[in-house]
Protein backbone atom coordinates (compact mmCIF):
# COMPACT_ATOMS: atom_id res chain seq x y z
CA UNK A 1 0.00 0.00 0.00
CA UNK A 2 1.08 3.41 0.10
CA UNK A 3 1.87 5.56 2.70
CA UNK A 4 3.21 8.76 3.74
CA UNK A 5 6.40 7.97 6.12
CA UNK A 6 7.99 11.01 8.53
CA UNK A 7 11.68 9.44 7.85
CA UNK A 8 13.41 12.95 9.82
CA UNK A 9 12.20 15.39 12.32
CA UNK A 10 12.27 18.87 11.59
CA UNK A 11 9.84 21.90 10.76
CA UNK A 12 9.30 21.27 7.72
CA UNK A 13 10.30 17.42 8.64
CA UNK A 14 10.79 14.83 6.42
CA UNK A 15 8.08 12.86 4.74
CA UNK A 16 8.22 10.52 1.73
CA UNK A 17 5.43 8.67 0.20
CA UNK A 18 6.17 4.93 -0.10
CA UNK A 19 5.30 1.52 -0.74
CA UNK A 20 5.44 -0.39 2.50
CA UNK A 21 3.46 -4.09 3.03
CA UNK A 22 -0.24 -4.10 4.08
CA UNK A 23 -0.41 -3.92 7.07
CA UNK A 24 -1.68 -7.70 8.82
CA UNK A 25 -4.64 -7.61 11.96
CA UNK A 26 -3.81 -10.05 14.43
CA UNK A 27 -7.05 -11.25 16.74
CA UNK A 28 -8.91 -8.48 18.08
CA UNK A 29 -8.09 -5.73 15.46
CA UNK A 30 -9.22 -4.96 11.85
CA UNK A 31 -7.82 -3.21 8.71
CA UNK A 32 -9.68 0.49 7.95
CA UNK A 33 -9.23 1.74 4.65
CA UNK A 34 -8.24 5.22 5.23
CA UNK A 35 -11.26 7.26 3.48
CA UNK A 36 -10.12 10.40 5.24
CA UNK A 37 -7.81 11.44 7.72
CA UNK A 38 -8.09 15.17 9.62
CA UNK A 39 -4.72 16.92 10.56
CA UNK A 40 -4.01 18.16 13.98
CA UNK A 41 -1.52 20.07 15.83
CA UNK A 42 -0.58 17.15 17.16
CA UNK A 43 1.25 16.03 13.73
CA UNK A 44 3.23 19.15 14.10
CA UNK A 45 4.60 18.36 17.40
CA UNK A 46 5.22 15.03 15.79
CA UNK A 47 6.99 16.36 13.19
CA UNK A 48 9.18 18.38 15.32
CA UNK A 49 9.81 16.14 17.38
CA UNK A 50 7.87 18.21 20.05
CA UNK A 51 6.26 15.84 22.00
CA UNK A 52 7.72 14.37 25.65
CA UNK A 53 7.56 10.87 24.48
CA UNK A 54 9.83 8.84 22.47
CA UNK A 55 8.68 8.24 18.78
CA UNK A 56 10.54 5.77 16.28
CA UNK A 57 11.07 7.23 13.03
CA UNK A 58 9.72 6.45 10.31
CA UNK A 59 6.50 6.79 11.66
CA UNK A 60 2.89 7.23 9.64
CA UNK A 61 1.16 10.03 11.28
CA UNK A 62 -2.55 10.65 11.45
CA UNK A 63 -5.13 10.22 14.67
CA UNK A 64 -8.28 10.92 13.03
CA UNK A 65 -9.47 8.11 10.50
CA UNK A 66 -12.88 7.75 8.88
CA UNK A 67 -12.65 4.85 6.69
CA UNK A 68 -14.45 1.00 6.02
CA UNK A 69 -13.40 -2.02 7.32
CA UNK A 70 -11.51 -4.55 5.04
CA UNK A 71 -10.18 -7.05 6.88
CA UNK A 72 -11.64 -8.84 10.20
CA UNK A 73 -8.35 -10.15 12.20
CA UNK A 74 -9.01 -14.25 12.52
CA UNK A 75 -11.14 -14.29 16.18
CA UNK A 76 -8.79 -17.09 18.09
CA UNK A 77 -9.38 -17.10 21.76
CA UNK A 78 -6.34 -14.92 22.19
CA UNK A 79 -6.40 -10.88 21.49
CA UNK A 80 -10.64 -10.51 21.97
CA UNK A 81 -11.21 -7.20 23.87
CA UNK A 82 -12.27 -8.50 27.60
CA UNK A 83 -15.94 -8.15 28.27
CA UNK A 84 -16.80 -5.71 29.80
CA UNK A 85 -19.39 -5.48 32.73
CA UNK A 86 -18.89 -1.73 33.03
CA UNK A 87 -21.45 0.96 32.46
CA UNK A 88 -22.71 1.31 28.79
CA UNK A 89 -22.61 -1.63 26.63
CA UNK A 90 -18.95 -1.46 25.98
CA UNK A 91 -17.82 -4.45 24.32
CA UNK A 92 -21.21 -5.89 25.36
CA UNK A 93 -21.32 -8.87 23.67
CA UNK A 94 -18.25 -7.60 21.75
CA UNK A 95 -19.61 -5.83 18.66
CA UNK A 96 -19.42 -7.79 15.11
CA UNK A 97 -17.20 -6.08 12.73
CA UNK A 98 -17.09 -6.77 8.89
CA UNK A 99 -15.68 -5.68 6.12
CA UNK A 100 -17.54 -3.03 4.45
CA UNK A 101 -18.71 -1.14 7.83
CA UNK A 102 -18.47 2.16 8.08
CA UNK A 103 -16.01 3.70 11.14
CA UNK A 104 -14.25 5.93 12.65
CA UNK A 105 -11.39 5.38 14.91
CA UNK A 106 -10.36 6.53 18.76
CA UNK A 107 -6.96 8.33 18.52
CA UNK A 108 -6.28 7.57 21.75
CA UNK A 109 -5.92 4.04 21.73
CA UNK A 110 -6.66 2.36 25.10
CA UNK A 111 -5.91 -0.95 26.92
CA UNK A 112 -9.46 -1.65 27.84
CA UNK A 113 -8.42 -3.34 30.82
CA UNK A 114 -6.92 -0.97 33.44
CA UNK A 115 -8.44 0.43 36.10
CA UNK A 116 -9.97 3.37 34.11
CA UNK A 117 -10.99 1.99 30.93
CA UNK A 118 -12.99 -0.87 33.34
CA UNK A 119 -14.78 2.02 34.68
CA UNK A 120 -15.22 4.07 31.32
CA UNK A 121 -12.73 6.44 31.67
CA UNK A 122 -10.46 5.88 28.57
CA UNK A 123 -8.96 9.00 28.29
CA UNK A 124 -6.63 8.50 31.44
CA UNK A 125 -6.12 4.76 30.56
CA UNK A 126 -2.59 3.79 31.66
CA UNK A 127 -1.45 2.20 28.92
CA UNK A 128 -2.49 4.49 26.41
CA UNK A 129 -0.97 4.71 22.65
CA UNK A 130 -1.43 7.88 20.46
CA UNK A 131 -2.46 6.35 17.00
CA UNK A 132 0.10 8.07 14.60
CA UNK A 133 2.45 9.20 17.00
CA UNK A 134 3.37 6.16 19.33
CA UNK A 135 1.72 3.15 16.56
CA UNK A 136 1.33 3.98 12.57
CA UNK A 137 -1.70 6.35 11.55
CA UNK A 138 -3.71 6.83 9.17
CA UNK A 139 -1.50 9.46 6.55
CA UNK A 140 -1.67 6.00 4.42
CA UNK A 141 -4.02 3.48 2.48
CA UNK A 142 -4.54 1.39 5.21
CA UNK A 143 -4.13 0.80 9.07
CA UNK A 144 -4.59 -1.70 11.20
CA UNK A 145 -6.37 -1.12 14.68
CA UNK A 146 -7.88 -2.77 17.37
CA UNK A 147 -11.68 -3.17 17.17
CA UNK A 148 -11.80 -1.61 20.87
CA UNK A 149 -10.75 1.65 18.98
CA UNK A 150 -13.69 1.76 16.98
CA UNK A 151 -16.63 3.36 16.46
CA UNK A 152 -19.75 3.17 13.63
CA UNK A 153 -20.26 6.25 11.58
CA UNK A 154 -24.03 6.83 12.11
CA UNK A 155 -25.78 7.02 8.67
CA UNK A 156 -25.61 10.50 7.36
CA UNK A 157 -22.01 11.48 8.73
CA UNK A 158 -20.02 10.85 5.87
CA UNK A 159 -15.61 10.41 5.94
CA UNK A 160 -14.99 13.59 5.64
CA UNK A 161 -17.21 15.08 8.08
CA UNK A 162 -15.89 12.02 10.72
CA UNK A 163 -12.37 13.35 10.30
CA UNK A 164 -13.21 16.63 10.35
CA UNK A 165 -14.93 15.88 13.65
CA UNK A 166 -13.67 12.69 15.32
CA UNK A 167 -10.91 14.26 16.90
CA UNK A 168 -11.23 17.84 17.92
CA UNK A 169 -14.72 17.44 17.76
CA UNK A 170 -14.78 14.83 20.89
CA UNK A 171 -11.56 16.74 22.36
CA UNK A 172 -14.26 19.44 22.57
CA UNK A 173 -16.89 17.30 24.22
CA UNK A 174 -14.91 15.79 26.45
CA UNK A 175 -13.98 19.37 27.54
CA UNK A 176 -17.35 21.10 27.87
CA UNK A 177 -19.45 17.66 28.79
CA UNK A 178 -16.74 15.54 30.96
CA UNK A 179 -14.94 17.52 32.39
CA UNK A 180 -16.27 20.39 33.45
CA UNK A 181 -19.95 21.39 33.13
CA UNK A 182 -22.17 24.51 31.00
CA UNK A 183 -25.59 25.86 32.42
CA UNK A 184 -28.13 27.15 30.00
CA UNK A 185 -27.42 30.91 30.55
CA UNK A 186 -23.45 30.67 31.01
CA UNK A 187 -21.07 32.95 29.39
CA UNK A 188 -18.59 30.85 27.83
CA UNK A 189 -15.05 31.96 26.02
CA UNK A 190 -13.95 29.28 23.57
CA UNK A 191 -10.38 30.43 22.20
CA UNK A 192 -9.65 29.95 18.74
CA UNK A 193 -12.70 29.90 17.15
CA UNK A 194 -11.54 28.72 13.51
CA UNK A 195 -9.72 25.79 14.95
CA UNK A 196 -10.60 22.48 15.58
CA UNK A 197 -11.32 22.55 19.12
CA UNK A 198 -12.63 25.70 19.11
CA UNK A 199 -14.82 25.89 16.27
CA UNK A 200 -16.81 22.41 18.08
CA UNK A 201 -16.86 24.63 21.28
CA UNK A 202 -18.86 27.05 20.08
CA UNK A 203 -21.03 24.74 18.44
CA UNK A 204 -21.22 22.46 21.82
CA UNK A 205 -21.66 25.08 24.33
CA UNK A 206 -24.44 26.84 22.07
CA UNK A 207 -26.45 23.79 22.10
CA UNK A 208 -25.56 23.42 25.63
CA UNK A 209 -27.60 26.87 26.39
CA UNK A 210 -24.57 28.93 26.95
CA UNK A 211 -24.31 32.51 25.60
CA UNK A 212 -20.76 32.20 23.52
CA UNK A 213 -17.50 34.50 22.75
CA UNK A 214 -15.08 33.53 20.70
CA UNK A 215 -11.47 35.04 19.56
CA UNK A 216 -9.72 35.00 16.17
CA UNK A 217 -6.71 36.71 14.68
CA UNK A 218 -8.23 37.57 11.36
CA UNK A 219 -11.10 39.15 10.32
CA UNK A 220 -12.49 35.77 8.56
CA UNK A 221 -11.80 33.98 11.39
CA UNK A 222 -13.94 35.87 13.49
CA UNK A 223 -16.49 35.92 11.15
CA UNK A 224 -16.39 31.98 10.38
CA UNK A 225 -16.63 32.10 14.63
CA UNK A 226 -19.58 34.16 14.39
CA UNK A 227 -21.26 31.90 11.76
CA UNK A 228 -20.83 29.09 14.06
CA UNK A 229 -22.57 30.41 16.76
CA UNK A 230 -20.63 32.89 19.18
CA UNK A 231 -22.79 36.20 20.19
CA UNK A 232 -19.07 38.30 20.15
CA UNK A 233 -15.53 37.62 18.51
CA UNK A 234 -12.81 39.28 20.05
CA UNK A 235 -9.59 39.93 17.69
CA UNK A 236 -6.44 37.98 19.81
CA UNK A 237 -4.25 40.87 18.59
CA UNK A 238 -5.39 43.17 20.62
CA UNK A 239 -2.76 43.16 23.66
CA UNK A 240 -6.00 43.58 25.65
CA UNK A 241 -8.63 41.81 24.64
CA UNK A 242 -10.05 40.46 27.82
CA UNK A 243 -11.42 44.02 28.59
CA UNK A 244 -13.28 43.65 25.61
CA UNK A 245 -14.73 40.25 27.31
CA UNK A 246 -15.27 42.08 30.79
CA UNK A 247 -17.44 44.96 28.39
CA UNK A 248 -19.40 42.01 26.63
CA UNK A 249 -20.17 40.34 29.69
CA UNK A 250 -21.43 43.17 31.72
CA UNK A 251 -18.26 43.00 33.87
CA UNK A 252 -19.48 39.65 34.77
CA UNK A 253 -16.38 37.64 33.39
CA UNK A 254 -16.91 34.39 31.71
CA UNK A 255 -18.13 31.35 33.51
CA UNK A 256 -16.74 28.61 31.05
CA UNK A 257 -13.22 28.90 29.30
CA UNK A 258 -12.23 26.28 26.50
CA UNK A 259 -8.53 26.90 26.67
CA UNK A 260 -6.08 25.05 23.94
CA UNK A 261 -2.95 27.19 23.11
CA UNK A 262 -1.20 27.88 26.86
CA UNK A 263 1.45 30.42 27.16
CA UNK A 264 0.17 34.09 27.37
CA UNK A 265 -3.26 33.06 26.16
CA UNK A 266 -3.70 31.54 29.49
CA UNK A 267 -3.02 34.17 31.51
CA UNK A 268 -5.08 36.19 29.68
CA UNK A 269 -8.06 33.96 30.09
CA UNK A 270 -7.85 34.22 33.98
CA UNK A 271 -8.26 37.91 32.90
CA UNK A 272 -11.36 36.92 31.86
CA UNK A 273 -12.61 34.81 34.14
CA UNK A 274 -15.86 35.16 36.46
CA UNK A 275 -15.74 34.51 39.96
CA UNK A 276 -16.32 30.98 40.96
CA UNK A 277 -15.77 30.36 36.93
CA UNK A 278 -13.60 27.64 35.46
CA UNK A 279 -10.75 27.17 32.81
CA UNK A 280 -10.44 23.45 30.95
CA UNK A 281 -7.63 23.28 28.97
CA UNK A 282 -6.39 20.51 26.42
CA UNK A 283 -3.38 21.72 24.96
CA UNK A 284 -0.33 24.42 25.08
CA UNK A 285 0.71 25.02 21.42
CA UNK A 286 1.84 28.68 22.11
CA UNK A 287 3.77 27.33 25.20
CA UNK A 288 3.91 25.30 28.11
CA UNK A 289 5.56 26.99 30.84
CA UNK A 290 3.03 29.45 32.25
CA UNK A 291 3.39 32.20 34.82
CA UNK A 292 0.39 31.40 37.54
CA UNK A 293 -0.48 33.87 40.22
CA UNK A 294 -2.11 32.06 43.20
CA UNK A 295 -3.30 35.32 45.01
CA UNK A 296 -6.62 35.89 42.17
CA UNK A 297 -6.87 32.14 41.91
CA UNK A 298 -7.68 31.39 45.29
CA UNK A 299 -9.50 34.79 46.05
CA UNK A 300 -12.11 34.16 43.24
CA UNK A 301 -12.35 30.53 44.12
CA UNK A 302 -11.08 29.74 40.06
CA UNK A 303 -11.23 26.55 38.84
CA UNK A 304 -8.01 25.12 36.76
CA UNK A 305 -9.22 21.81 34.83
CA UNK A 306 -7.15 19.35 32.39
CA UNK A 307 -8.34 17.79 29.89
CA UNK A 308 -6.35 14.90 27.31
CA UNK A 309 -8.04 13.42 24.89
CA UNK A 310 -11.38 11.41 25.07
CA UNK A 311 -13.82 8.84 26.51
CA UNK A 312 -15.26 6.23 24.14
CA UNK A 313 -18.67 7.65 25.76
CA UNK A 314 -17.47 11.40 24.28
CA UNK A 315 -16.84 9.83 20.52
CA UNK A 316 -19.99 8.19 20.39
CA UNK A 317 -22.06 11.51 21.58
CA UNK A 318 -19.57 13.41 18.85
CA UNK A 319 -20.97 11.74 16.07
CA UNK A 320 -24.36 11.17 16.88
CA UNK A 321 -24.52 14.71 17.51
CA UNK A 322 -23.09 15.37 14.35
CA UNK A 323 -25.88 13.08 12.84
CA UNK A 324 -28.51 14.67 14.61
CA UNK A 325 -27.14 18.17 12.87
CA UNK A 326 -26.04 19.59 16.22
CA UNK A 327 -22.14 19.17 15.48
CA UNK A 328 -21.49 20.87 11.71
CA UNK A 329 -17.40 19.92 10.11
CA UNK A 330 -15.63 23.36 9.27
CA UNK A 331 -13.50 21.91 6.63
CA UNK A 332 -10.86 24.04 5.62
CA UNK A 333 -9.12 21.99 2.26
CA UNK A 334 -8.64 18.49 1.59
CA UNK A 335 -5.43 17.16 0.08
CA UNK A 336 -4.21 14.12 -1.50
CA UNK A 337 -2.10 11.65 0.28
CA UNK A 338 0.87 12.68 -1.97
CA UNK A 339 0.49 16.26 -0.94
CA UNK A 340 0.91 15.54 3.03
CA UNK A 341 4.04 17.77 3.45
CA UNK A 342 2.10 20.73 1.75
CA UNK A 343 -0.64 20.32 4.30
CA UNK A 344 1.52 20.19 7.65
CA UNK A 345 3.24 23.40 5.75
CA UNK A 346 -0.66 25.04 5.13
CA UNK A 347 -1.56 23.97 9.21
CA UNK A 348 1.99 25.25 10.50
CA UNK A 349 0.92 28.69 8.57
CA UNK A 350 -1.76 29.30 10.89
CA UNK A 351 -3.89 30.54 7.57
CA UNK A 352 -6.88 27.78 7.86
CA UNK A 353 -10.21 28.07 8.69
CA UNK A 354 -11.26 24.76 10.08
CA UNK A 355 -9.65 21.44 9.67
CA UNK A 356 -6.98 20.10 6.51
CA UNK A 357 -8.07 16.26 5.63
CA UNK A 358 -6.19 14.19 3.80
CA UNK A 359 -7.83 11.52 1.40
CA UNK A 360 -5.69 9.00 0.75
CA UNK A 361 -8.25 7.49 -1.18
CA UNK A 362 -9.85 8.83 -4.38
CA UNK A 363 -13.49 9.84 -2.43
CA UNK A 364 -15.84 6.97 -3.82
CA UNK A 365 -19.50 7.63 -3.59
CA UNK A 366 -19.23 8.86 0.44
CA UNK A 367 -22.97 8.83 0.83
CA UNK A 368 -22.92 5.18 1.36
ZN1 LIG B 1 -6.52 1.27 29.97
Amino acid sequence: MKAIQLVAHGAPGTFELRDVPDPQPDAGEVVVQVQSCGLNHLDLWLEEAGLPIPVKLPRIPGGEIAGKIVQVGESGSAGVPPASSEPGQRDAGAPKWKPGDAVAVQSNIFCGECEFCRRGEESMCLRGEILGVQRDGGFAEKVVVPTRALVRLPAGVDFDTSAALTLAGSTAMHMLTNRAQVKPGDWVLAIGGASGVGSAAIQIAKQLGARVISTGSTEAKRALAQHLGAEFVVDSNKPNWPADIRKYTNKHGVDLVVEHVGGDVLGKCFDCLARGGTIVTCGATAGRDVPFNLWPFFVKQHRFIGSYGRDRVDLEKTLAWTAEGKLKPVIDSVFPLDQTAAAFAKLRSRHCLGKILIEPFEPESESD
